[in-house]
């Protein structure tokens, strides 16, 4: 969660275009501190909605995201509408049906879809990806969008649960549903078994670095691999490097990286930079406790 955050605070300057970038240097600080962006805050929502109701209850989390969005967390514009109408009391299932007929297919469900990998990391993976779809349906119920989350949410969970790359993406690939992901695992695969880090351009190429879950979800899982071995700083260079939507890219990647490696692998001098880190910490510590994580995981 930490990780996260972090990826989030310290990717969201270098994501998108010229205005977008302006805009985030107006924004990105509060208090001399790194703001983070939609990713950590429905990150935050999602947790605090699964230890309050110790399940995934769709009521209780749209009234979170929608109690919880400010215009200045860079939602996307699309959620953002949803989140609207459910604030002045449209139930979830008809705004996100009234701004997306087809279900969004962006990256919006699988962004805090570590979240959830992380408090059902003991279960089966079947249930790992049900319960994230069911997360991801408020606002992306689009079946790539789901998909991505649920992948997302599983390479966290079997982060946590210390998963070499092989077993991961084994798993990954058997939760994989369609043509489109299936291909990209399969390329991450290949080039993890090869063993160089493959450069941000020709990832950005092939695997995507947009704001749709197919282009980014298997870029951010390729990324925290790839770089497990390695620094935080240099997980966070390389997709910062990748370009694109790069907030939502680092988020995930780092969540997963930040499974793997633990807390006290994360750079004290950004943690100390981060926007409301003790309440972060505090909210990932009743998460640990809640799931039952053995100290300093
Ligand atoms: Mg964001």
């Amino acid at each position: 969660m930490l990780g996260l955050a972090l990826g989030d605070a310290f990717g969201a300057p270098y994501e998108g275009g010229i205005l977008e970038r302006a805009l985030w240097s107006m924004l990105g600080t509060s208090n001399g501190k790194r703001r983070w962006t939609d990713d950590t805050q429905m990150t935050i929502d999602v947790i605090e909605s699964l230890l309050a109701c110790r399940c995934v209850d769709q009521n209780d989390l749209a009234h979170r995201f929608a109690r919880s969005y400010r215009w200045s967390r860079g939602y996307g514009p699309g959620a953002a509408k949803v989140l609207k109408r459910i604030r002045r009391g449209e139930a979830w299932e008809s705004a996100a049906v009234a701004v997306f007929p087809q279900g969004s297919f962006g990256n919006g469900g699988a962004m805090r879809a570590p979240a959830v990998g992380l408090f059902f990391a003991e279960n089966s993976d079947a249930d790992i990806a049900r319960a994230t779809r069911d997360v991801a349906a408020i606002t992306h119920a689009h079946p790539l969008a789901s998909e991505g989350a649920a992948l997302i949410a599983l390479a966290t969970a079997l982060a946590c649960s210390g998963a070499d790359n092989n077993e991961m993406l084994h798993r990954l690939s058997q939760c994989a549903e369609s043509r489109e992901y299936l291909d990209r695992l399969t390329k991450a695969r290949a080039w993890l078994e090869e063993g160089e880090v493959v450069a941000p351009r020709q990832v950005a190429a092939e695997l995507g670095n947009g704001i749709a879950a197919i282009e980014s979800c298997v870029t951010a899982v390729y990324a925290a691999l790839a770089f497990r071995n390695y620094s935080f700083d240099a997980l966070l260079e390389f997709t910062v490097s990748l370009r694109g939507d790069v907030d939502t890219i680092a988020a995930m990647a780092s969540a997963i990286w930040g499974a793997d490696r633990g807390a006290d692998q994360l750079p004290r001098e950004r943690l100390e930079q981060l926007e409301r880190r003790d309440d972060l910490e505090r909210l990932a510590g009743s998460l640990a406790e809640a799931v039952g994580f053995r100290e300093g995981r």
